[in-house]
């Protein structure tokens, strides 16, 4: 009742198109939501996005949910997500994706998201990948985490280590921290977006060891074709 008035007053507005929000609608109008430039990438094999990664990691799929553009929906929603204090927009792209994916068989056991660096998570106070996370869990019921993986500060020096570990530190940013939680299990790890796949191979790198089922998926990417 409350925020049907507070609505009135200051009418929400769809961060796709700035029009005012109707009852029933969050951050999206329907309209935009129609017209998201959607990839489909979950139903193609040997896309774009897998193709990224061809030779690099060994990956069952890769797919991302929108296509971004500079200057486009995507880009504005992404924005809203990480530097509009909107932690709800990753959650909605993530509960429509998850529809995407239900509809087409793809139910992974666990959903990680790539950590974010732990400055940049003070800063923001989330991590926009693990809302992603977090709603395509919601939808699909598995489970989501981000205590899995970490991400080593930039500072963390390598002095202390052994000679074998500097040697296997060389490079790993990220680190598996629960290795049993995710061990044989079919994993979805996600980032919000996926432009060389550097950032998440990297990552994929540290949790193919323990399962050989991983599948990579973000919001968007950008894929020059
Ligand atoms: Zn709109």
């Amino acid at each position: 009742m409350l925020q049907s008035f507070i609505d009135l007053l200051f009418p929400q507005l769809c961060i796709g198109c700035n029009q005012s929000l109707v009852f029933g609608e969050k951050h999206l109008c329907t309209d935009c939501i129609l017209h998201l430039p959607e990839t489909n990438y979950h139903l193609q094999v040997n896309n774009p996005v897998e193709k990224i990664f061809w030779g690099r990691i060994p990956i069952v799929s890769a797919y991302s949910f929108l296509s971004f553009k500079k200057q486009g929906i995507v880009q504005r929603l992404l924005h809203d997500l990480k530097y509009g204090n909107n932690p709800e927009v990753g959650e909605l792209l993530g509960m429509m994706y998850a529809q995407r994916l239900a509809t087409a068989g793809i139910f992974p056991e666990i959903v990680l998201a790539v950590p974010l660096h732990p400055k940049k998570l003070k800063l923001r106070g989330y991590n926009q990948s693990e809302c992603f996370a977090k709603g395509i869990s919601s939808v699909l019921g598995c489970k989501h985490s981000d205590h899995i993986i970490i991400r080593k500060r930039a500072t963390e020096t390598q002095t202390r280590k052994s000679r074998f570990a500097r040697w296997e530190n060389v490079g790993r940013v990220f680190e598996v921290k629960k290795p049993e939680l995710v061990f044989n299990k079919k994993i979805l790890l996600v980032d919000d977006v996926i432009t060389t796949g550097a950032t998440i191979e990297a990552c994929a790198q540290t949790i193919i060891p323990f399962t050989n089922s991983l599948s990579i998926g973000s919001i968007a990417c950008v894929v020059y074709q």
